[in-house]
């Protein structure tokens, strides 16, 4: 089945990469002191626990009776449709029991309800799984031209993506045995990322410094990420040559990992008949490599924007050589925008209403009717996700909201996540709502870029207007730039991989020091780069995600692209992005992105982004009297 559980996750990294450090957090509620309506409606799922567990019981049932279309499946259209139904509807059931228990759970994981049915939904989810995986081996036992000839009876429409995205990866499968050891394969293959994990959480002496205001620091990476960003250039340069000095007393036991992590991808890719491991990785969602290769392409093209940005960055500090300890500390001055969660409503109403009635009118709903819970409360889980996978109930937003900007932004995040589900879930069967993970993160950060648009439209205070172009000129260096140089790092070390070079730490450093440079721009004279940091790689743990980071980069451009389009007037744009909102999974991801006007195989989406970063430079610049 389509990964429904990751794609939460793919959220919460998105999240956390574009809000960076949390501000000051409000201080919790107990649970009942916060009135109704700012709280979601967990009834909407079910109306008590005990009509939850009927229902659990009725999947239960359903597992089990699925058995019964072992064997079955290649018998004709009517019983593959017959067997489809019942597979797909004990999904479709279990995701709504899965969202009650979550709710219930991350609303206070200090209660034992929620304990208790998170962890019987789990056990039932994982039984569900199971009872599942038979289908898809025995549907690639289907001849295909059978199954292409059965996939025109109007029982199968509903399953026509999902069929075809079966077909499609047929000569990667292979025959039974082997995918028995591979399997088994699988089982091991966790080892480089787990031990990473335990060695850079647990293990890693991360050291203690004292910084000039006589604060005692341990340089935790949580730590770092907070105090990397500090004013005092000193204490900049402190955190940054303690941190990496850090990785570096462990890189020869970071770079076995990641070659050992990366030799794995490589095996999977090379017995399941790919090219290359890039080939294998996009594969899994049908997405081309000429997309993540023409992502580096442009965006290495685009480098003098980056500059441009960096050099006004260096003269806004009043420093003349700058380094990449100075990358983090801001350069316009601490605003405080105060935000409450009824002016949120208002602001997030005019900046999306060039989306059209039907967007707004929905939005409204979802202030109304119980869709999202916004304060922060006792032993509520912290940040912020949007779940729309209860098919037949509304989505579900989780906030901590906090009066402030970051927390209007994140709200006009989520929602693009939820309208996202909410539009897909009313348009399409079932089988064909969920969306893919590569255009997810695009609804979201459209409508992060229509609310920064909308502010600056009518923002006079000019240290707020610099405050707003800063966080865009941020969000460009480090969601486009940043991550297109991971991913290209990405692609080499496996390239080298493939050809028998081994990936030690000098390796790994001379590759990532080459790319630092390239794209900070060191021989322009814009930066000057310490060797030491070119260790970095070793603090990234999205390398061992399997080329999943490029899709940051291009959900951002298509994103910045689309809202550009649609914040200028542009109603055919609007619509062939709700078209694609509404598509849900219907189509494969590039075709979803065509349908929106997003070519991510051309220059064109990365002309208009950059443009649009260009026009925040020069206004910035402008503020900033330079
Ligand atoms: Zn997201």
């Amino acid at each position: 089945m389509p990964g429904w559980r990751t794609k939460t996750m793919a959220c919460l990294i998105t999240s956390s990469l574009f809000l960076g450090a949390a501000a000051e957090a409000a201080k919790p509620r107990p649970r009942d002191q916060v009135p109704a309506k700012y709280k979601w409606k967990v009834e909407d799922l079910y109306k008590s626990r005990k009509e939850w567990e009927k229902d659990l019981a009725r999947l239960k049932r359903q597992v089990k009776q699925l058995e019964k279309c072992k064997g079955q499946l290649g018998r004709g259209v009517k019983r593959l449709a017959g067997c489809l139904d019942q597979g797909f509807d004990m999904l479709r059931r279990m995701y709504r029991l899965y969202g009650y228990a979550s709710r219930i759970y991350d609303q206070d994981a200090r209660q034992k309800e929620g304990q208790e049915l998170k962890s019987i939904i789990k056990k039932v989810a994982t039984d569900t799984d199971a009872a599942m995986s038979f289908i898809e081996p025995e549907i690639l036992r289907i001849p295909e031209a059978r199954l292409r000839k059965w996939m025109k009876s109007r029982l199968l429409a509903d399953y026509r993506q999902y069929l075809d995205n079966i077909i499609r990866r047929r000569k990667h499968i292979l025959p039974e045995p082997q995918e028995r050891i591979l399997a088994k394969a699988g089982q091991l293959s966790s080892v480089p990322s787990d031990t990473y994990r335990v060695l850079t959480t647990v293990n890693m002496p991360y050291p203690e410094i004292k910084l000039s205001t006589g604060e005692q620091v341990k340089l935790t990476p949580a730590m770092y990420t907070r105090y990397r960003a500090v004013d005092n250039r000193a204490d900049r340069l402190l955190v940054f040559q303690e941190f990496w000095k850090a990785h570096k007393a462990f890189r020869e036991s970071l770079a076995s990992l990641l070659a050992g992590q990366v030799n794995k991808d490589h095996f999977f890719a090379d017995v399941r008949k790919y090219r290359e491991d890039l080939e294998a990785a996009l594969d899994e969602n049908n997405v081309p490599t000429s997309i993540y290769l023409n992502m580096i392409k442009q965006v290495r093209a685009a480098r003098p924007v980056l500059w441009r940005y960096l050099r006004l960055r260096a003269k806004m500090l009043g420093i003349k050589d700058l380094g990449y300890h100075d990358l983090y500390a801001s350069i316009v001055p601490a605003v405080k925008m105060d935000v409450p969660y009824e002016s949120a409503r208002g602001i997030l109403t005019s900046a999306l209403a060039p989306l059209g009635d039907e967007y707004v009118k929905v939005l409204g709903h979802a202030f109304d009717q119980g869709w999202v819970d916004v304060y922060p409360t006792e032993g509520k889980r912290s940040g912020a996700y949007s779940d729309g996978s209860a098919y037949d109930v509304h989505p579900y937003i989780l906030l901590n909201y906090n009066d402030d900007y970051e927390s209007l932004s994140t709200l006009a995040h989520e929602f693009g996540h939820a309208m996202h589900s909410w539009l897909a879930n009313k348009n399409q069967p079932f089988p064909m709502a969920d969306y893919p993970i590569f255009v997810a993160e695009v609804a979201s950060t459209t409508n992060e870029n229509l609310l920064r648009i909308e502010l600056l439209k009518k923002e006079q205070d000019k240290n707020r207007r610099m405050f707003l172009l800063g966080q865009h000129l941020e969000n460009f260096r480090t969601t486009v730039f940043r991550q297109a140089l991971f991913a290209e790092f990405e692609l080499e070390i496996h390239r080298l991989a493939q050809k028998g070079v081994p990936l030690t730490a000098d390796k790994l450093d001379e590759l990532y020091l080459k790319l630092l440079r390239e794209y900070y721009g060191e021989a322009e004279g814009v930066i000057k780069i310490d060797p030491l940091y070119a260790v970095e790689w070793a603090y990234i743990p999205h390398f061992y995600y399997n080329f999943y980071m490029f899709q940051y980069t291009t959900s951002f451009i298509a994103a910045t692209s689309i809202a550009e389009k649609i914040a200028s007037g542009d109603t055919r744009a609007r619509d062939a992005y709700l078209g694609m909102l509404k598509a849900g999974g219907s189509k494969y991801p590039v075709q979803l992105l065509k349908m929106a006007g997003v070519d991510m195989t051309k220059s064109e989406p990365y002309s208009i982004a950059f443009e649009a970063m260009k026009k925040s430079i020069d206004e910035l610049e402008k503020l900033a009297g330079r």
